[in-house]
């Protein structure tokens, strides 16, 4: 079978592999589309923690049955999304339901190889039914169920005002779960295209332009009450900080965003709001049940995330362009050809 591998840092490469086949518990899953996430990204510019090379990339995934393994009881032809964290069942998370912070975690492309290749065994555990849904919507799920799962996180309902720091994919995802949650939703970015297209696209209820004074323009769009939720989707320290004191008094913070680094905020801003702050880390089965039904219901869309699209033929060629921040990639996704 085709794949293409990571081989180092900046060096993507096509490479015929042999077809693998489902063990015992496992479905073999003839790749549809391939979702291009941020930490394919990172990895390919060698910045991703946790990754050791060569690598097959890719973990947003989404085809079609082709085989099963012993004891697995999923008609062929079906088609599934994939969640690509493999949860260990058994550790202290675990036993709570919270998979997504396993502490034995395991994600498809990048602890172990991913997608970007016609055929992957996974768990059977780690495919899902999504009937109704375009190979290209099931492909964006992941993406979308982290912006969900951070919502939940903070239980956001008709009462919040939510600013979403970052509006990439992660964000966007955020931003519209929140709306979906009943919200009104301010989003942040450093860049104002960003701003215009989250206007454009989904009708947001205020932007606030990061290159100005950001504090002035959260009291102007909240009648001086500030968000009640922020959700960090930058992964830029300075804006995780400045979170702590633009936040309203009870209110929630969630960092979705990772850094390396010490986040540091002043105790009294902290304990006179009583704020409370939330990591937000992958998402459930709960959470990608939730993003699909919202997808299918039309709450939800991907059709604007999904700038970019390619063969799998043309998917090294494609990569290193989508790498540029010129190229205005929001999401990019490869159909199998
Ligand atoms: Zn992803
Ligand atoms: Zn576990």
């Amino acid at each position: 079978m085709r794949s293409i591998v990571c081989v180092e840092p900046g060096k993507l490469e096509s490479q015929i592999k042999d077809k693998p086949v489902a063990a015992s518990g496992e479905v073999l899953v003839k790749i549809k589309s391939i979702g291009i996430c941020g930490t394919d990204i990172h990895a390919f510019g060698g910045n991703q923690p946790f990754f050791s090379y060569p690598r097959v990339l890719g973990h947003e995934l989404s085809g079609e049955i082709e085989a099963v393994g012993e004891g697995v009881d999923l008609p062929i032809g079906q088609a599934v999304y994939v969640i690509p964290y493999i949860s260990c069942g058994k550790c202290v998370a675990c036993r709570k339901g919270k998979t997504n912070c396993c502490s034995n975690i395991e994600v498809i492309g990048v602890h172990r190889d991913g997608g970007m290749c016609e055929y992957l065994a996974v768990p059977a555990s780690a495919v899902v039914k999504a009937d109704g849904l375009s190979f290209n919507d099931m492909a964006v799920v992941e993406c979308l169920a982290i912006g969900a799962h951070a919502v939940r996180r903070a239980q956001i309902s008709q009462q919040d005002t939510v600013l979403v720091l970052g509006a990439g994919p992660i964000g966007i995802g955020a931003l519209q779960f929140a709306q979906e949650a009943g919200a009104k939703v301010l989003v942040a970015d450093v860049k104002q295209e960003k701003l215009d297209f989250c206007r454009k696209e989904y009708q947001v209820d205020g932007v606030v332009d990061v290159t100005a004074d950001v504090e002035a323009q959260l009291r102007d769009l909240t009648q001086g009450d500030f968000p009640s939720v922020i959700i960090d989707c930058t992964g830029n320290l300075k804006a995780m900080q400045s979170a702590f004191t633009q936040l309203a008094h009870g209110g929630t913070i969630v960092f979705v965003s990772v850094v390396k680094g010490d986040v540091s905020f002043t105790d009294t801003e902290f304990h006179k709001r009583e704020t409370t702050l939330l990591g937000s880390r992958n998402a459930t089965l709960e959470d990608f049940e939730h993003v699909v039904a919202c997808l299918k219901a039309g709450t939800v869309k991907s059709s604007a995330l999904i700038t970019h699209t390619t063969k799998f033929s043309g998917l090294v060629e494609s990569f290193t362009q989508w790498v540029k921040p010129e190229s205005g990639v929001i999401k990019a996704v490869v159909e199998m050809d």
